[in-house]
């Protein structure tokens, strides 16, 4: 990809170095978007997308399948690069680009069947069409590079629109390795753009420009909820996916072993850095000390190393700042368990369960986003609910039990978008996926995916002239 000139403010840099998280070697230096440089981007993308938008739906589908189908082909190639950027473990980089494929296969199965409705009145005839927005902008974070831009770039495109993507400063690779395989597989030029860059310059760009008509959002909710301001002030629709501090309930009557055998990997999966991660484990206390006595040796079996092999479950953490971060949350004067992790370069941080804690304490609270998690225990149902609900996130959560009622019953009154019972399953692509409360506003994925990417028209068109 080949960026115009860069007028930058002065502060802000110019290029982004990027490093191996379990090496800390640089890997690649990529040149920053500058304000500028967005502007340019969303002319030619206004141009591309029009033409994208009067094409056949057919011919939309056609082109977005072949570009499933190219990333298939080259599935392990963006696998190892997520690896080598983002330190993923091998297997769940695969999965990643697996997941990119499904999107756009999925988004393009939807083309064709995007229509309107026809609506009974009076002396006439009423349809509504859903009209493509224009140029969408989606911004990622760096915990899920590949599948969080195809989140948003997949049904955006498929709906018509021209997809501008600023991918993570630490992450920027597979982005545009993405760009440079959506043109190998025919798309338009310039319909599927990556910009690089710095949030405070190129993110906010995206945001102010008039000509973006929707911002998908993906990381923290602080930097959300200055994005919703933003857009309140152009009324720029908006998607935001932000943080979470999950529960994962374990009540008395659920299969304790299967319930502690999948914990460990709730929270680990990723090194912790998952939105979905259950990291507020509730255990019934009649059954608190046996859970613990499963769930140690669990923990401590996790195979921490380096991501590029095949037999490793957990990798390094993205950068210095999030290990920084990480260890704040873990004092020397909290109880915990703590599994191992390698010496030497690399953002390294030992799987860790916390316990006796007060559920406001911060690591308790507070988003850790590393491989951190506490265990509370809870005396009853209600009890489980209302420490489940004692938070300012919503988005994910875990209800082990046997008893069919109460799974029901929690279903129902735990407060987040994505639930699994007796699992931890809480992405496919074919699911709608989002937050409660401060964990987000709006869906993604599903069967209503592309809906989210057009605008409702009404014409009525009078039979009585
Ligand atoms: P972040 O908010 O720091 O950055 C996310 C993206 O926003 C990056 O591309 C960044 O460059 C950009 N950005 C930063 N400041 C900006 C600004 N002022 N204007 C425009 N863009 C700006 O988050 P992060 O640390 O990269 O990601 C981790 C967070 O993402 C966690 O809180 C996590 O829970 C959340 N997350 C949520 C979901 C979900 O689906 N709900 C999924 C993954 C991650």
């Amino acid at each position: 990809m080949s960026l115009p000139p860069h007028q930058h403010p002065l502060d802000a840099p110019t290029e982004h170095q990027v490093l191996n998280p379990a090496t800390e070697e640089v890997v690649a230096t990529v040149p920053a978007a500058s304000a500028a440089d967005v502007d340019a981007a969303v002319a030619r993308a206004a141009a591309a997308q029009r033409a994208w938008a009067a094409a056949a739906p057919a011919d939309r589908a056609r082109l977005l399948r072949r570009f499933a189908t190219v990333v298939d082909e080259h599935r392990e190639e963006l696998a190892r690069l997520e690896v080598t950027e983002a330190g993923h473990t091998v297997g769940n980089a695969r999965w990643e680009a697996g997941n990119v494929r499904d999107l756009l296969d999925f988004a393009a199965g939807g083309v064709e069947r995007l229509s309107g409705r026809q609506i009974p009145v009076p002396g006439g005839l009423d349809v509504t069409y859903l009209e493509p927005l224009g140029v969408v902008g989606v911004i990622a974070p760096w915990n899920f590079p590949m599948p969080i831009a195809a989140w948003g770039a997949a049904p955006a495109l498929a709906a018509g629109n021209a997809v501008l993507l600023k991918p993570a400063e630490t992450t920027p690779l597979t982005a545009l390795r993405l760009a440079e395989l959506a043109l190998a597989a025919g798309l338009p030029e310039h319909l599927f753009q990556v910009l690089p860059g710095a949030g405070p310059v190129a993110g906010t760009a995206l945001v102010e420009h008039p000509d973006v008509a929707k911002i998908v959002f993906t990381g923290s909710t602080k930097v959300g909820k200055q994005i919703m301001a933003a857009c309140a002030r152009h009324v720029k629709r908006v998607t935001l996916e932000l943080g979470g501090k999950s529960p994962n309930i374990v009540f008395a009557d659920a299969d304790v072993e299967a319930a502690a055998a999948a914990a460990p990997m709730s929270f680990l999966d990723n090194t912790g850095q998952d939105c979905c991660a259950r990291t507020r484990i509730l255990v019934q206390r009649s059954v608190y000390d046996r859970f613990m006595e499963l769930l140690e040796p669990a923990v401590k079996e996790v195979a921490v190393g380096d991501p590029a092999d095949e037999a490793t479950q957990m990798g390094p953490l993205i950068s210095r700042v999030q290990l920084d971060r990480v260890r704040s949350y873990v004092t020397d004067d909290l109880e915990t368990i703590r599994g191992s992790a390698p010496d030497g370069p690399g953002f390294w941080f030992p799987p860790t369960v916390v316990t006796g804690v007060d559920p406001a304490a911060p690591v308790a609270a507070e988003e850790v986003f590393g491989p951190v998690a506490v265990v509370l225990p809870f005396e009853d149902e209600a009890d489980a609910v209302r420490l489940a609900n004692a938070t300012e996130y919503g988005l994910s959560g875990s209800i082990w039990t046997r008893d069919v009622g109460r799974a029901l019953r929690l279903s129902r009154a735990v407060a987040a978008g994505n639930l699994s019972v007796n699992s931890h399953s809480s992405v496919r692509y074919w699911t709608p996926f989002g937050g409660f409360k401060q964990s987000g506003l709006g869906r993604e994925l599903g069967p209503d995916a592309l809906t989210a990417f057009t605008e409702t028209k009404n014409v009525f068109i009078s039979t009585e002239a």
